[in-house]
């Protein structure tokens, strides 16, 4: 018997020994830093000529590794590599399969400090960020391992006398992984064992900004037992390498997580059967948010200022859950708002590796140009109240930047920014709180801050996204508590972290024998 799930407790940053380890780890990265990762192919480690030079956000003159970069050749090698090691791997029983996560979370869990090391030079995460991420990547191993050992005979149907009916589960086939570099660990472990502990193989295409964080846990996968050709590592270009195994006509699943844009496309192009395709393609997208926190007049102000700036600041707004608007009852507006700016003016930005720093960088020079014009955007559209400057000459650094006033329909309240900027929007009542609320394509997170059960009850109902939170932030969902996935334009909803997410991976199958 394997012990209950539980997930992994964060590490306590007050105390002081904690805080020694953590810094050793930081110092252990930085010397192993500037490395060369190579790509894995049939169990085989290839390095190639052309790398994906990842770099320190914080500090862009600091290469955190160069990481083998797969062509099509490779590509198509990994594929036809998972395409074979298919036949016997969907042949372990669902516990052996289950057995090497949890030897994985094992591995990792003793150098849970070293990957979340890894995770602030790489993302350039605060030490509470990285190591929230490193614990949940721990619990998506923890947790799948145990769904798959219960799905592994299947469900319970009915047979009638002088007849045995079984319902099983069945894997799906070659599999594509293509995560974000958000939550570079825990959504790039997630979604790559998922697929494996349900008898699948997979091709895994890390985000270019985070291949490192990628190839440690490949190795660590690997270090668990994993057999050859299971998991096969191509970072590569989204464009490049992304289409090809998408089109290919055996790739059966795709599991991505990413944005609006890159989604859909993907969406799109799955759709099509390719020649020598004889199945229709399998896509888990998830996308972006537009998330809002919604305060009622009737509400624990404090609290409800504290939500809206964790939810809008923690990891510099770089959350798919982060909550970029705020929608403020009109009777407790004005004090909400001077809250948040004085919450937001207490906040310290700069170099991760510095434990007091609240915020790090954004992650590249394309975010950081992307969010300064929405910086300008919302100048026009609403009042900058709080920041609104940046300083890309060491890293990508930009203050905590809140606006108020903003009509429901600007741009800066419509389109996802994935920065640290917060919007306002002032309303009348409920209804239009809610009106507002779900005025947006997206439907991924949201909050409400009310101590009124009657609106409580019908947010439950009309407020369309996939996790509602009340009183408290937007953000944090913790695996196997929170099944997180969005609604609308925010994804397939595959909640990751539920008791329905293995299921997605497979194919059920009815086995019926008369005697
Ligand atoms: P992105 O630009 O869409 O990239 C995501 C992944 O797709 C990367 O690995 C990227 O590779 C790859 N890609 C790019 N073009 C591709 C193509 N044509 N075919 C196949 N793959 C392709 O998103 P991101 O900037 O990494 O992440 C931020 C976005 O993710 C935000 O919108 C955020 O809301 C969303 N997100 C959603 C969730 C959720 O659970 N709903 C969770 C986290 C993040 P390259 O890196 O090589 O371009």
């Amino acid at each position: 018997m394997v012990v209950p799930y539980t997930h992994e407790p964060f590490t306590d940053f007050t105390v002081e020994e904690n805080r020694k380890e953590f810094e050793k780890a930081l110092k252990q990265v930085e010397n192993e830093l500037g490395k060369e990762h190579d790509l894995l192919v049939n169990g085989e480690r290839i390095s190639t000529e052309e790398k994906i030079v990842s770099k320190n956000p914080a500090n862009k003159e600091q290469v955190i590794g160069r990481v083998s970069k797969a062509n099509k050749d490779i590509a198509e090698k990994a594929i036809q590599s998972a395409d074979e090691a298919l036949k016997s791997w969907r042949k372990w029983s669902a516990r052996a399969r289950a057995e090497i996560l949890i030897r994985t979370a094992a591995i990792v869990r003793r150098r849970k400090h070293e990957f979340s090391a890894y995770l602030v030079y790489e993302a350039g995460k605060p030490w509470k960020e990285a190591d929230a991420d490193t614990a949940e990547a721990i619990d998506f191993m923890e947790y799948y391992a145990r769904q798959m050992i219960e799905l592994g005979d299947g469900k319970q149907v009915q047979s009638r006398p002088g007849e045995d009916n079984r319902y099983v589960y069945t894997p799906t086939g070659v599999t594509v992984v293509i995560p974000p570099w958000n939550f570079a660990f825990a959504i790039m472990a997630g979604t790559t064992v998922a697929p494996i502990v349900t008898g699948n193989t997979v091709l895994l295409k890390p985000a270019s900004a985070t291949p490192v964080i990628a190839a440690k846990f490949v190795e660590a996968l690997v270090e668990a037992g994993l057999p050859k050709g299971v998991l096969n590592f191509v970072p590569g270009s989204g464009s490049e390498v992304g289409d090809y195994l998408v089109d290919h006509p055996k790739t059966a699943l795709i599991s991505f997580t990413g944005s609006r844009e890159v989604g859909t496309r993907i969406f799109e192009r799955a759709a099509k059967v390719q020649p020598g395709q004889n199945h229709l393609k399998r896509v888990i997208a998830e996308m972006g948010g537009k998330d809002t926190v919604v305060v009622d007049k009737d509400a624990d102000l404090e609290l409800a200022a504290e939500a809206i700036v964790v939810s809008a600041f923690g990891f510099s707004g770089q959350k798919c859950s982060a909550g970029s608007r705020a929608v403020v009852h009109e009777e407790v507006y004005d004090k909400v708002l001077d809250r948040v700016i004085e919450l937001t003016n207490d906040l310290t930005t700069g170099d991760p590796t510095n434990y007091d720093n609240y915020m790090g960088p954004v992650i590249d020079k394309g975010a950081y140009d992307k969010i300064m014009s929405y910086i300008e955007i919302g100048k026009e559209e609403g009042r900058l109240v709080a920041g609104g400057t940046g300083d890309d000459s060491k890293g990508f650094f930009i203050q905590p930047t809140v606006f108020a006033d903003l009509d429901p329909e600007a741009r800066i309240q419509q389109e996802e920014i994935f920065g640290p900027v917060v919007a306002l929007t002032k309303v009348k009542d409920f209804d239009e709180a809610m009106e507002v609320a779900n005025n947006t394509e997206y439907g991924l997170t949201g909050a409400l801050i009310t101590n009124n059960r009657e609106y409580i009850e019908r947010a439950k109902d009309e407020f369309q996204v996939g996790n509602l939170y009340f009183n408290r932030n937007c953000t944090g969902a913790i695996v196997g508590y929170h099944p997180f996935g969005g609604f609308k334009m925010s994804g397939t909803d595959s909640k990751a972290g539920g008791p329905d997410y293995l299921i997605l991976h497979m194919q059920a199958k009815t086995i019926s024998e008369m005697f």
